[in-house]
């Protein structure tokens, strides 16, 4: 494994952007956070680090989950290896905007792996001792993610604080998992 691919960072094309649009979140943060209380908004950003996409959306407001915003969701947190696609858990997300929050960060979820199509993870079980055969990540319930800045045993300390899921603990691969599965660690 390549010393950048260990590493919670974005590719080199994007730490210029990155780091404007860090700087510019940790300077109007208090200001959209209220904004987001006021309005009854919740905003998600995601980077998938194997296609180099991006999104940041507002994908529930005034007490309803916005379709839009889950297809684009749903796409970025695509099984990259064969495209397809399985609706991503409400709940997971919800986690996930609430882990964002517990950090409070601006900075994007890295996706290292989100929905896994019955094919890939049989691959990738058959690879690594650390794939479970029946993954939680072929129902849209896992994801595993790291963020730029964010200190990987922190995230795995606020993803178990929650006690909404699963939190698996992986520092040689530099990610933590989170499920909505019963509530764990490992
Ligand atoms: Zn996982």
């Amino acid at each position: 494994m390549s010393r950048s691919h260990s590493i919670c960072h974005m590719r080199r094309h994007w730490l210029k952007a990155g780091a404007s649009l860090a700087l510019a979140g940790l300077v109007s943060r208090p200001a959209l956070a209220s904004v987001q209380q006021a309005t009854g908004m919740r905003e998600l950003s995601f980077y998938n680090r194997h296609t180099g996409e991006s999104l940041k959306t507002s994908y529930w407001a005034e007490g309803d989950y916005l379709t839009e915003a889950l297809v684009d969701i749903n796409h970025i947190l695509r099984d990259h290896r064969t495209n397809d696609i399985l609706p991503i858990e409400l709940p997971l997300l919800d986690m996930l905007h609430t882990l964002q929050g517990v950090l409070a960060t601006p900075r994007p979820f890295q996706i290292i792996s989100g929905y896994r199509s019955p094919k890939t993870n049989a691959v990738l079980s058959a690879n690594s001792g650390g794939v479970a055969k029946r993954s939680l990540h072929m129902q849209g319930k896992a994801i595993d993610i790291c963020i730029e800045g964010i200190r990987l045993d922190q995230l795995r300390l606020a993803a178990i604080s929650l006690q909404r899921g699963g939190v698996g603990y992986y520092p040689a691969s530099n990610f933590v998992h989170v499920d909505t599965g019963r509530v764990r660690a490992w």
